[in-house]
């Protein structure tokens, strides 16, 4: 087990472990469950973290994150739970729904 990044919120840190998932790489989402009690640790303890199964995966994990990165900026907006989605996502990371297709 190697750590990967902070993500900003639990959802997205749960989209990245399930996109590198799909790509084969092992992942586990760490202290998930921190954010619901932020304000009573530091908040950087709070952040939700990616880790990898096995370290020798973390440089290609790393590279896939760079690429999904620098794909196309799309902002959407869900049409199950109206939640904003922003980044290269074709599913809304709140509810799971598919990108409306135009
Ligand atoms: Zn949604």
């Amino acid at each position: 087990m190697k750590k990967l990044l902070a993500a900003p919120n639990l959802a997205l840190a749960t989209l990245w472990a399930d996109q590198l998932a799909g790509a084969g790489i092992a992942t586990s989402v760490q202290r998930a469950y921190a954010c619901g009690i932020a304000g009573q640790i530091p908040p950087d303890q709070a952040m939700p973290e990616v880790w990898v199964e096995h370290a020798e995966d973390r440089e290609q994990a790393l590279a896939l994150l760079d690429e999904w990165r620098k794909l196309p900026h799309r902002v959407w907006a869900c049409t199950s739970c109206h939640e904003i989605v922003e980044g290269p996502f074709e599913q809304c990371w709140n509810c799971g729904a598919a990108m409306p297709r135009p």
